[in-house]
């Protein structure tokens, strides 16, 4: 989860200089425009990252564009290492050789040293204060949030004809709500994700949105482990949340529901399969 990586880099990068690099060559501009800058400011905003870093004085071209801006798209991802060269954090990689590593960032020295690389991202460029605004004008309300405005997204789910499964998807009407969230929230709302976007009440949505924020954000404090069943409806004497466990619908299609028992089904929608259960999720 992206909010996740912000996270990380603020409390491990950010006030500190780092040295970029591109091992893999393909950001080779972009990590040398960066190289011996500070981290001053992490903002995560749905699916994308910004870091920014101060700019030096007199400076133009990529080394004035205050921000690094990267959309790690479904295979991407950040992979932290300690001053021991230890991977703390990150995916695991089998067999990797560190040639498709696209930018490896480091700060510190000694046993103070970290550092990060980024594999596998569809985006990672520097950006100026206007390429960002863009970016994020075109982003709907993020649930992690705090200046998020649900009002906004709910204006564009109430003109729509499109099923709310669908909508949850668009990175427009809310930002960073992926597959699990998509299916998982409308259940703990108990509606269906076939129902049109215009025929949710504003009471609807508005428990929609709380259980969007409140399961993001236990993933995102649970260090992006997503888990959305509470104790009570998972199996008694499991100390540690089984994948299998962890939520009410996501790949349980012909299982039984947690709560009602009836069997849950499940069907494609915006390309990606949705789950539900039609008793606890009725219309
Ligand atoms: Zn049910």
């Amino acid at each position: 989860m992206v909010h996740v990586d912000a996270r990380r880099f603020e409390e491990r990068m950010r006030g500190r200089v780092v040295r970029a690099s591109s091992p893999q060559g393909r950001f080779d501009d972009g990590a040398a425009a960066l190289d011996g800058r500070t981290l001053t400011r992490t903002e995560a905003y749905g699916k994308n990252l910004f870091l920014r870093f101060s700019v030096p004085r007199g400076a133009s071209g990529p080394r004035a564009k205050p921000w690094l801006l990267v959309h790690l798209g479904l295979i991407g991802g950040w992979r932290w290492y300690d001053a021991a060269a230890r991977q703390t954090d990150g995916r695991r990689l089998r067999g990797a050789d560190g040639s498709n590593r696209r930018v490896l960032l480091q700060a510190g020295r000694g046993e103070h040293a970290v550092s990060v690389d980024l594999r596998g991202a569809i985006t990672c460029r520097l950006v100026d204060d206007g390429e960002a605004d863009l970016v994020l004008s075109r982003l709907g309300a993020d649930p992690l949030r705090a200046d998020a405005d649900p009002d906004s997204a709910y204006a564009t789910i109430q003109r729509s004809q499109s099923a709310l499964g669908t909508l949850l998807l668009r990175q427009d009407v809310v930002a960073g709500a992926g597959l699990i969230w998509r299916c998982e929230a409308p259940f703990l709302a108990g509606v269906a994700p076939q129902r049109l976007g215009r025929d949710v009440s504003a009471q609807e949505w508005s428990a929609l949105w709380g259980h969007l924020a409140g399961i993001m954000a236990a993933a995102v404090d649970r260090g992006g482990a997503e888990v959305t069943t509470l104790r009570a409806d998972r199996p008694p004497g499991t100390r540690r949340v089984r994948r299998e466990d962890a939520f009410y619908l996501f790949r349980r299609g012909g299982e039984r529901c947690r709560v009602c028992g009836t069997r849950i089904r499940s069907e494609p929608m915006g390309g990606r399969t949705v789950w539900w259960c039609p008793t606890c999720q009725p219309g």
